[in-house]
């Protein structure tokens, strides 16, 4: 893969390009709206080119296909240009501020026949995969219920944006709840019918949430419940289901790294869960670049970043409301 960063962002410096790296791709120019952060971004990054204008970045002929790491209300004109184009795109979640404009990036991917993927990291984890196949196998018998708990303490480098821009996307509801949305989705293959939510600000930002518990009813009738917050030092991470012949009790995994516990708990007794330990980041963009090359499908894919972003928006609305609110999943 021939890559274009589009945002000279912590996600593509931390993890995305070496895994892109790692995947035998090459980075050949990163966009910034500020031309001397994105001089020395690509110096400091081994990336030949820096660019102010995204329609030039564009011209280049030699990029197949772009990482969008913008703030999150950029990603949706970014991703229509790139995709007109004629680039493959691997866009940050959450895909776009609205339903619509996902919708959107989606449908105009399809009709341009560019692969179009979203950057979901989570279902790429060994941990997560495990836990699938237990679920799909029918070690757990008929799922009754799941809880995720995502609530973390939010690292003193990332409290810019996501704790007091609301315009930009802000808030641990697009930053964190789309995310357990596609990963209870990822391990139940099924969409959440509606939510009801409560939503908290504790006075580390301004203007967006920061805490945020939801439960979701599910078409089988499983219910689930999730936690998320930037206030939580302690708390740890983790992701349970429960079922009629047994239960799955993972924890530390919902983090970017190939680490934690998985735990079957059944009436022959507890079970450690071994699983594979590579990392997230590359195991998508391998699954990307096959999906370029014509074989298989994206970790996941824009459908998929649509539906992440529809559960986060109604548990935005629920928590506001104080009701009740059915998914609205779009026309996509
Ligand atoms: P950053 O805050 O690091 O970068 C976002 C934008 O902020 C950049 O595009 C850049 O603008 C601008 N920026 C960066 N550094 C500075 C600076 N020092 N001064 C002023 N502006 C600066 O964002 P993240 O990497 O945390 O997140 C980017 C996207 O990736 C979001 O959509 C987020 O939701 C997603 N994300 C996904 C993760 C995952 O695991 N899937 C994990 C983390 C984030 P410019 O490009 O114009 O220079």
């Amino acid at each position: 893969m021939r890559w274009a960063l589009i945002g000279a962002s912590r996600i593509a410096s931390s993890y995305m390009m070496d895994a892109m790296r790692a995947q035998g791709g090459s980075i050949l120019s990163v966009l910034s709206s500020d031309a001397g952060r994105g001089e020395d971004y690509a110096r400091e990054h081994g990336i030949d080119r820096s660019y102010t204008d995204l329609g030039t970045l564009l011209e280049d002929d030699s990029v197949n296909a772009v990482y969008i790491s913008t703030t999150n209300e950029k990603h949706h004109a970014q991703a229509l240009a790139a995709i007109a184009a004629g680039k493959h795109v691997l866009c940050e979640k959450p895909l776009a501020m609205t339903l619509d404009e996902a919708c959107e990036m989606v449908r105009a991917a399809r009709d341009k026949g560019v692969v179009f993927a979203t950057n979901h990291h989570l279902r790429n984890a060994g941990s997560h995969l495990a836990i699938r196949e237990l679920i799909r196998s029918g070690r757990i018998g008929q799922v009754l219920s799941a809880r995720v708990f995502h609530a973390v303490s939010l690292p003193e480098a990332l409290r810019g944006w996501r704790i007091n821009d609301a315009a930009a996307g802000g808030g641990v509801i697009p930053d964190i709840t789309v995310h357990d949305a596609d990963t209870v989705r990822f391990h139940l293959g099924e969409d959440p019918l509606d939510v009801v939510a409560k939503a908290g600000a504790s006075g580390l930002g301004q203007g967006v949430e920061d805490s945020v518990m939801s439960v979701w009813s599910m078409p089988s009738g499983v219910m689930v419940e999730s936690h998320e917050s930037f206030t939580h030092p302690f708390a740890g991470t983790g992701i349970e289901f429960h079922g009629t012949r047994g239960s799955i009790f993972a924890r530390n995994v919902m983090t970017q790294e190939p680490v934690g516990e998985v735990t079957l708990v059944d009436a022959a007794g507890t079970h450690a869960v071994p699983f594979e330990t590579h990392n997230l980041y590359e195991y998508a963009l391998g699954l990307f670049r096959g999906a370029v090359a014509g074989k298989g499908a994206p970790s996941a894919d824009g459908v998929d970043g649509i539906k992440s972003l529809a559960v986060a928006l109604a548990v935005r609305e629920a928590a506001q409301s104080g009701r009740a609110v059915a998914v609205d999943y779009g026309g996509y």
